[in-house]
C-alpha cells in the first residue's frame, strides 16, 4: 500500500511508513495490540473464550425468572461453575452465579407454588 503521507510504497503487513513513520494501518495495529479480549465491556459483549455451560447457565437464570425451567438453570449454574474452576482461563462466572441464583430463587418460588 502507499504511504498516505509521503506516497512512498510500503508493503501491506507494514505498520509505519518505512520513510516518514506515518502510521498508514491504525485498525490492523489496534486489533493486533489492543487485545480487546482483556477488555470486560467486550467480554460482556462477545463470547470470547467463555464457558459454553455459563452461557447456557446465564441463559436459564433469565428463563428460570419464568420458574419452570429454574431447577435446569441452578443445575447449569453449578455445573459451569465447575467448568470454569477447572479450566480457569474461561470467562463467565458472572454468568454462572446468575443461573444459580436464578435457579435458586425460581426453584423455590416452583416448591412454595407446588406446596400451596
Ligand atoms: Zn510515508
Amino acid at each position: 500500500m502507499f504511504c498516505p503521507n509521503c506516497g512512498s510504497a510500503n508493503d501491506d503487513n507494514n505498520f509505519r511508513c518505512t520513510k516518514c513513520g506515518e502510521v498508514i494501518q491504525p485498525a490492523a495495529q489496534q486489533t493486533a495490540t489492543g487485545d480487546p479480549e482483556d477488555s470486560a465491556i467486550m467480554r460482556m459483549l462477545l463470547p470470547v473464550g467463555r464457558s459454553g455451560l455459563a452461557i447456557a447457565a446465564g441463559y436459564a437464570g433469565l428463563f428460570a425468572l419464568l420458574v419452570f425451567p429454574a431447577p435446569l438453570a441452578l443445575v447449569l449454574g453449578i455445573l459451569a461453575i465447575r467448568d470454569l474452576r477447572k479450566h480457569p482461563t474461561k470467562h463467565g462466572m458472572g454468568r454462572a452465579i446468575f443461573g444459580v441464583v436464578g435457579g435458586a430463587l425460581g426453584t423455590a418460588l416452583l416448591l412454595w407454588i407446588v406446596v400451596t
